[in-house]
């Protein structure tokens, strides 16, 4: 396959595209009548430096979200399932050179310990995380999965499980499609080859084409629910918001289908990191890059994670993120292990910013007005390319995700809020239900409340 990726051509939009008022206004409206935007339109955004137009370019972000999305925040959990690596990423504590590292792959029974724990503070939605090590097969991701599904327990079971890990083949993504998983991501890391060899010094990694060509592997594979990121900080911002709206259009134009997500991961502090802070992205910057990313592809979902402060979740969130992490611990075991609360480097990948619990977020987001969702329904039922009906399909939202997401905060309330959060719960629920237009789906919602009220769970329309 001919790589999709043109260095020159994504240095020339950025060099030579022109960025007036006017042009930056245009952009803008395209993408709030719920229009993709090209390469050259992405770039008129990326080249507004002005703060006048910055601020509506954030604006016009929080306008989609609003208008596409509401205000639904759909939770989950990172679990650490391996970091034995082969690879030499610079930035990544898991390198072959991190001879400090502590190296450990769960065993079943922590792997099952770590989901009870993950259960009983209300996770449903967990992605599972892994090195690139020949330990961690396909067979054996898909293991994990299975073993992830099967545990239950009180009322807590794992109805989605995304993967993280490295690129397979087209076999191998045929036998982790089968163990059931939602998403597989692959981050390019950066998209800009020379690059990309400076910060991968050794193992299969190296190789950029491979790594680029993953989520096509995927999709021949049947897997569709793929999704990308870029991890900022390696090379100018600029370059990869262009880079990952180039892999989009490649995946829409080859397989009809675009990634399910966006990840826009910044570079933390980790144990044996060798950076030298060259593409370091500015807070201001990331402000800016998620906004532009949300207006570039208006029906994708946007992963915000733990890497960002508490602060910086707060003002970024607003720009159309769809899914964020709470409760995020990075150690191998350290959900069902609770003695050690400090972060030590050379037990995860890098640092987090946000330490808060899921419960503090999950009251948070109430407070801000957000629905906190683990909706998992449309995967369930088979309902994919979930973002694009969101986005597409007329009442979409008001038929199925406000009602799902209210259903499963119930889930939530009922099963683990301490009583503060409770109140505030319900209240945030009764609201949601009041903007419902529909008399008829209303009755048969709050019919369904009063069944989780008495004890029966996974309710979905
Ligand atoms: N080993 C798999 C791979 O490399 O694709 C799994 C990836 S890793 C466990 C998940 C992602 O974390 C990486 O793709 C990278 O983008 C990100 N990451 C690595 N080091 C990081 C750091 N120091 N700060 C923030 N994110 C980091
Ligand atoms: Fe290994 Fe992934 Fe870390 Fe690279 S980023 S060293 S491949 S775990």
């Amino acid at each position: 396959m001919k790589p999709f990726i043109d260095p020159d051509e994504i240095w020339n939009y950025i060099n030579n595209t022109i960025s007036t008022k006017e042009k930056v206004r245009a952009v803008i409206a395209k993408s709030l009548n719920k229009q993709r935007l090209t390469l050259e339109e992405t770039a008129v955004l990326i080249n507004a430096n002005d703060p006048e137009l910055i601020e509506e370019i954030k604006q016009g972000a929080r306008t989609l979200k609003q208008k596409v999305y509401g205000n639904r925040i759909v939770l989950f959990a990172p679990l650490y399932v391996g970091n034995k690596c082969t690879n030499n990423c610079k930035y990544c504590g898991f390198r072959t050179e991190n001879k400090q590292a502590i190296r450990k792959t769960l065993s079943d029974e922590e792997l099952i310990q770590e989901v009870e724990a993950l259960e009983d503070n209300g996770q449903k939605r967990l992605i599972l995380v892994y090195g690139e090590h020949p330990a961690y097969s396909p067979e054996y991701i898909a293991h994990t999965v299975d073993v992830v599904y099967g545990v239950k327990k009180g009322n807590g079971e794992i109805r989605r499980v995304n993967i993280n890990a490295a690129p397979l083949d087209i076999d191998g993504f045929r036998t982790v499609k089968d163990a059931g998983v939602g998403t597989y991501q692959v981050f390019q890391e950066t998209y800009n080859p020379e690059a990309y060899k400076i910060y991968h010094l050794g193992g299969k990694k190296m190789d950029f084409e491979y790594r680029l060509t993953s989520l096509d592997r995927a999709q021949e594979a049947g897997l569709d629910d793929v999704g990308i990121g870029a991890l900022f900080g390696l090379y100018d911002w600029r370059f990869e918001v262009l880079g990952l709206i180039r892999h989009t259009n490649h995946l829409e134009a080859c397989y009809n289908v675009g990634p399910h997500t966006i990840s826009f991961p910044r570079i933390q502090s980790a144990s044996s990191l060798d950076m030298d802070g060259k593409y370091i992205v500015t807070d201001g910057e990331f402000a800016r890059l998620v906004a532009i990313l949300r207006l570039a592809v208006p029906y994708t979902g946007m992963i915000l994670t733990a890497r960002e402060s508490a602060t910086i979740r707060d003002e970024v969130i607003s720009f159309g993120v769809s899914q964020i992490d709470g409760g995020t611990k990075l150690e191998l075991g350290s959900y069902s292990d609770t003695k050690n609360e400090n972060q030590d480097l050379n037990r995860e990948q890098f640092a987090i910013n946000d330490n808060r619990s899921l419960n503090e977020i999950i009251d948070d987001l109430i407070k801000k007005d957000y629905l906190p969702s683990f909706c998992t329904a449309c995967y369930r039922l088979g309902r994919t390319g979930e973002h694009f009906m969101e986005f597409s399909v007329p009442g979409f939202i008001k038929r199925y995700c406000t009602p799902n997401a209210i259903l499963t905060l119930a889930e939530y309330i009922c099963d683990y809020a301490p009583n503060e959060t409770a109140h505030k719960g319900w209240q945030v629920i009764e609201k949601n239900i009041e903007t419902l237009e529909d008399e008829k789906s209303k009755i048969e919602l709050r019919s369904r409340i009063e069944k989780i009220k008495n004890g029966n769970r996974d309710l979905y329309f």
